[in-house]
């Protein structure tokens, strides 16, 4: 699955740096912008949300080689108000068919 840059993906989000805008790619399910990144823990990948959002928990760190992100513990979330982005998971409109049925 090619889920490198993807040229044009940029002016549907707008206002990503360079570096970050590298990691854009597009949901399988609902086709929206999503940045890939890794989780610094378990070294999985999962679609962020390209914008920072009111209630996000996820931080992302731009590397050489890869976006990473982590979950900031909830008492430390609020030194990060306006920088923490949510996992589309979370707001993808197919949420559903990420998860198993129950
Ligand atoms: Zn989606």
């Amino acid at each position: 699955m090619n889920d490198g840059h993807l040229p044009g993906l940029e002016p549907r989000v707008g206002g990503l740096d360079p570096a970050t805008a590298r990691f854009l790619g597009i949901c399988a399910s609902c086709r929206a912008p999503v940045l890939w990144a890794t989780n610094v823990t378990s070294g999985r990948r999962n679609p962020i949300d390209p914008r920072p959002t009111e209630g996000g928990n996820v931080k992302l760190t731009v590397g050489p080689a890869a976006l990473v992100y982590e979950v900031p513990p909830a008492g430390e979330r609020h030194k990060l108000a306006g920088t923490l982005h949510i996992s589309h998971f979370v707001t993808c409109p197919n949420a559903t068919s990420h998860r198993k049925k129950r």
